[in-house]
């Protein structure tokens, strides 16, 4: 039925091309482009070995997603109806700005962000809203896990429970184990700079601000077991606080192992997290991105990570006068993404919902031209679509809150 184009080759990419292919009712063909047209073949390879073999028509190309004269020639002689950008944020605008110029659709899993500060907001692509709604097209923001399932869980406590939500907790739990001393699970660079930022979280009409790290819970998760967790700012809480009307507080944590943290201290004290360039040998180099080339690549983490994540809302609010709580939650096993994709949880987390949100655009579920954050659709057949492939969610009306 449709063509779509997906820009990036990693961990991510290479879910995002086995679920388009499993969905090839939707996804009649696809093309894979990225940097290094090689990795776009390896995934070619794996779906045409895999369970998903046969169904999809699929091709691969190179292209710097930076150059947006390169990306409008591409989907010009490609000609599909939308793009799947799972390359950086850095390439975000670049490849909205290729959408507008030849009339095709947008899905992205996080942010813009410019490669000199580490601002995660949303200003940049919210400046494009006019410009898309002109053009009758819809770019649709991070259909990721988190952000997007967190956001499509938001509309659907909203929808279905809530006359008024008060407070949302979104906990990420990994409880996976990949066996290295020190590994982030997707692009190091991008975790890093997410990790190592200052906390923040948003009440009363107000962001307020922490130390990295520096509010610390413990929770016990289903599936996963008791874990500490950390406050941090993530990027869906400032399109949440937004769209939630009535929200009082929303906050974000993350499960961290002692021995991430302390090896990620050691590297922020020696200087080898920080995001400007110096001098070495007479060649300006990042140390962050010298720091990534040093890590193991997170699509290598595939075979060797045992265990589960764990990741979803707690909501309080007013239903009828009275106060409810909810939460909803998918847990999601590293070894068996492993077997029917060849990458790990987090990458299959992020994968699912993107091919779900760029398919949610194909069938016409959701139309409407602008640019969209995910709660800002109808979230009941994206909540259907997570169960048919692959993240199947549960629910619990008694929850232990976050104090
Ligand atoms: P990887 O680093 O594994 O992959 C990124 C890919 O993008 C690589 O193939 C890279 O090419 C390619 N790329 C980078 N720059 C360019 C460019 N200028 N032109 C063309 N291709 C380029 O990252 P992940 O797969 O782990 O993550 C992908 C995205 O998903 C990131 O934006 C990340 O922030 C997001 N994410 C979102 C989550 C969510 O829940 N919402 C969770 C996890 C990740 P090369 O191979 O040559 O380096």
């Amino acid at each position: 039925m449709a063509r779509a184009l997906i820009i990036g080759a990693g961990g991510v990419s290479n879910v995002v091309c086995h679920k388009c292919a499993q969905n090839s009712e939707v996804f009649e063909e696809f093309m894979i482009a990225s940097r290094t047209k090689s990795k776009c073949d390896a995934i070619k390879e794996t779906i045409e070995s895999g369970i998903y073999a046969g169904r999809s028509k699929i091709t691969t190309a190179q292209v710097d997603a930076d150059n947006v004269e390169e990306l409008v020639a591409l989907i010009r002689d490609y000609k599909p109806e939308i793009v799947i950008n799972v390359a950086l944020p850095y390439q975000d605008l670049s490849i909205m700005d290729a959408c507008l110029e030849t009339g095709v659709h947008y899905v992205d899993t996080a942010n813009y962000e410019p490669e000199d500060t580490a601002k995660f907001e949303y200003s940049w692509q919210w400046a494009y809203r006019e410009k898309f709604e002109k053009a009758g097209l819809t770019a649709l923001l991070g259909s990721g896990f988190d952000p997007g399932v967190t956001g499509v869980f938001s509309a659907y406590a909203q929808k279905h429970y809530f006359d008024e939500i008060h407070t949302i907790d979104i906990l990420d739990c990994n409880g996976g184990d990949h066996g290295y001393p020190f590994a982030t699970n997707f692009n190091p660079e991008i975790n890093i700079r997410e990790v190592t930022a200052n906390g923040r979280y948003w009440e009363n009409g107000q962001w307020i601000e922490t130390k990295p790290m520096e509010i610390k819970r413990e929770y016990h998760f289903d599936g996963v077991g008791q874990k500490d967790m950390y406050l941090l700012y993530h990027e869906e809480l400032e399109s949440l606080a937004l769209n939630i009307k009535g929200l009082k507080r929303i906050r974000f944590f993350m499960t961290f192992g002692q021995s991430y943290l302390t090896h990620l201290q050691v590297l922020e004290n020696v200087g080898l997290t920080g995001i400007e360039p110096i001098m070495y040998e007479g060649k300006e180099i990042v140390p962050l991105q010298f720091l990534k080339a040093l890590l193991p690549d997170p699509a290598s983490l595939g075979p060797r990570t045992v265990g589960k994540t764990n990741i979803g809302n707690i909501f309080r609010g007013i239903k009828d006068g009275k106060e409810v709580s909810y939460y909803v939650y998918n847990i999601c096993d590293h070894q068996e993404c492993y077997q029917e994709v060849k990458s790990q949880a987090i990458s299959y987390t992020t994968g699912v919902p993107a091919m779900i949100g760029a398919a949610m655009i194909l069938t016409g579920k959701w139309n409407k031209a602008g640019v969209y954050n995910i709660e800002e659709f109808d979230p009941d057949p994206f909540m259907d679509a997570l169960n048919e492939f692959g993240l199947p969610w549960k629910e619990n009306f008694n929850p232990i809150f976050v104090d």
